[in-house]
């Protein structure tokens, strides 16, 4: 190693062992900036993970359609949308659907009124989201229904009534609306 090398070394290993010095404070900077990144990505997956497939309202929803027999598939890609629940050879569709997220209107669960549940903070993120979520929601159920499928949009706090939920999947499903 010559001497520039060396003292090029010597100065590196300055700055890294000086906790104090504003390289390293700069580099802690960054670190937890980053960890934040992936703290925020991390969260959005497993939001975007709950706001798509196998929710919990979804499982009791199909834990009712077997129970009357009903046949139904949930892999869904390739249709408009990707419905949670449906039926090619009867053509239906069914959308479970999370109140908050999908913009419920009247809804007991957010308790919304005609206008849907905006989050106080962040209220114009919160707003514009919203709105996009419920304009995509419309799009693939006018899609569904172009191609001849009857769709029905069942919201999570339809479920604080699991009777009247009953009955509407069974009526549904065997095509009587
Ligand atoms: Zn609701």
């Amino acid at each position: 190693m010559n001497n520039e090398k060396q003292s090029e070394a010597m100065a590196r290993s300055t700055i890294v062992s000086d906790q104090g010095s504003p390289c390293q404070k700069l580099i802690n900077e960054l670190e937890a900036q980053r960890a934040d990144i992936v703290d925020v990505q991390t969260r959005s997956r497993m939001m975007a993970a709950v706001a798509q497939k196998n929710t919990a309202p979804e499982l009791k929803i199909r834990t009712v359609l077997r129970e009357l027999g009903i046949h139904y598939r949930i892999s869904n890609d390739d249709l408009p949308g990707s419905p949670d629940i449906a039926n090619r050879g009867e053509k239906w569709a069914i959308f479970v659907n999370g109140c908050f997220w999908h913009g419920h209107k009247n809804c007991p669960k957010t308790k919304s009124t005609a206008k849907y549940r905006v989050p106080k903070t962040r209220a114009d993120f919160w707003s514009d989201k919203l709105r996009a979520n419920r304009a995509r929601d419309a799009a693939r159920c006018w899609e569904l229904r172009q191609m001849g499928y009857r769709v029905l949009i069942l919201w999570e706090c339809a479920l604080f009534d699991p009777a009247d939920v009953v009955t509407r999947l069974a009526t549904f499903c065997k095509g009587r609306n």
